[in-house]
């Protein structure tokens, strides 16, 4: 196997940290825990959330859906098990906090596992069968979601829109987030369903132009997409190394490394033609489209020294961080920190009861050596004005300028700092000699700034 591909693209600031990807990169994605009961959060996407289409004590399908919204930037939500309704509720959220979900009791007679529908792909599949309409309405009825993180309905991104058309679809499949490796090991086991569903992206975005961009530490997933679409006489999908740095698969990082093209800041890829996919998300299309089923499993990826059982796992959306901590083996030594997602954007979790959304990628448990002493302990000094945040910045912000404003309750200040500019990327406190921890004072900062101007509830 071909290994020493160099990526020649990339972006300004961005960091290195140490990738920590081997504990479990060679581990095949295998079956997830067979859950007694799912809860799913009617909020698992940007946009409206969902209402429950439910009531309690209702019997459900696998595959059935749970939750709507009229709104058109809103996804629904799906049961993944066969069983009833035990109540809708609040319950523990990464990101929000609490926030509706219905829980559902699984029929323990009754709940073959879900396999994946990676065999039903090959190098012949043909995207021309399926209508424009027919792929819209299959996403939007599938309740996809941007699976790498950030959760925007795929429904409304690939939407035809003859104001603004779209030219060039870029696939992500950088996965530059250390720790994690779903995508990866999609992308060496079900290539064939990626690729099958980057042509039904090209058909319905209308695209010319579409790049698969993959960070140059992945040769073998390179090596494998180029392979497969080489066997399906794929010209017009390419396949593009790009420099190994943290936040390379960030989309507007993205589009500057692939297409040195800009994204004005407040602004949206389609506002320059393009779209951008994650790997898993194009994967979800595939399987909607063809298969007809709706986003009610994903791969998460459950790593860090301190798990028994690191690996990728097949997960019922719904199940809760904790039932998959314990059958990957359980905690094994004193964990500081259990995060949904990676140790540089993820969020950490306190409540073991938080279920996994169609955004949890991974669940990363740290101990306080992976962390490191200083941070571990929170000693923090003053900003010694070493300019290291802004060096970083991927965004080109001032993120001391920033923290020190949201410290002292200065809104408008923050604004004038663009503070709604920063994608939370971590590579601010990642680097603080300080130990500040910039990037929480800016997340406080936006839900401070959103709440003062009744974009949320105070
Ligand atoms: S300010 Fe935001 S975008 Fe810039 S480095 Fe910090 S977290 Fe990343
Ligand atoms: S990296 Fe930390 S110490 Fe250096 S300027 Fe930024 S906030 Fe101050």
């Amino acid at each position: 196997m071909k290994t020493n591909i160099k990526g020649k693209f990339s972006f300004p600031g961005g960091t290195h940290p140490p990738q920590n990807k081997n504990l479990t990169s060679e581990s095949p994605i295998q079956q997830g825990p067979a859950v007694k009961q799912v809860a799913i959060m009617l909020s698992q996407h940007i946009g409206a959330a969902c209402k429950p289409t439910v009531k309690k004590a209702d019997p459900v399908q696998a595959g059935q859906k749970i939750g709507d919204s009229d709104s058109f930037v809103s996804a629904p939500v799906h049961s993944p098990v066969n069983g009833k309704v035990k109540e809708i509720s609040l319950q523990s959220h990464a990101v929000l906090g609490r926030s509706q979900a219905v829980v559902i009791e699984a029929d323990a007679e009754n709940n073959p596992p879900k396999e994946s529908a990676c065999d039903k792909f090959t190098s012949s599949f043909d995207a021309g069968k399926y209508s424009v309409e027919q792929i819209c309405a299959a996403i939007r009825q599938a309740g996809l979601v941007g699976m790498g993180g950030a959760g925007f309905p795929t429904s409304v991104k690939i939407e035809p829109n003859p104001k603004l058309p779209k030219e060039t679809l870029i696939i992500n499949g950088c996965e530059c987030e250390p720790y994690i490796t779903c995508d990866y090991r999609i992308m060496l086991e079900w290539t064939h369903q990626i690729i099958a569903g980057v042509k039904i992206a090209k058909k319905v975005t209308g695209c010319q132009k579409v790049f698969i961009a993959i960070e140059d530490n992945k040769p073998q997933a390179i090596e494998a997409i180029r392979q497969a679409l080489g066997n399906s006489g794929n010209d017009d999908i390419k396949v593009v190394p790009v420099k190994t740095k943290y936040p390379q698969g960030g989309e507007r990082q993205l589009i500057k490394a692939v297409l040195n093209k800009t994204v004005r800041t407040g602004g949206i890829p389609p506002m320059i033609g393009v779209v951008v996919l994650n790997v898993a998300t194009t994967a979800a299309i595939a399987e909607a489209v063809v298969c007809d089923k709706p986003l009610t499993h994903r791969v998460v990826t459950v790593t860090g020294e301190a798990i028994a059982k690191p690996g990728n796992y097949y997960t019922a959306i719904g199940t809760t961080i904790g039932e998959l901590i314990e059958f990957c083996g359980g905690i094994t030594q004193k964990a500081a920190k259990v995060i949904a997602g990676g140790p540089m954007m993820g969020i950490a979790v306190a409540d073991l009861t938080t279920p996994i959304t169609k955004t949890t990628g991974a669940i990363t448990i740290l101990t306080k050596q992976q962390i490191g002493d200083a941070k571990f302990t929170g000693r923090k000094t003053a900003c010694i004005r070493c300019g290291r945040c802004v060096d970083v910045c991927p965004e080109n912000l001032v993120p001391t300028a920033i923290a020190h404003a949201v410290k002292n309750n200065l809104m408008d200040v923050a604004k004038n700092y663009y503070l709604t500019a920063c994608i939370e990327c971590g590579c601010c406190s990642y680097v603080c000699p300080a130990n500040i921890e910039l990037t929480g004072y800016i997340k406080t900062g936006k839900i401070l700034l959103a709440k003062q101007e009744k974009r949320m509830p105070a």
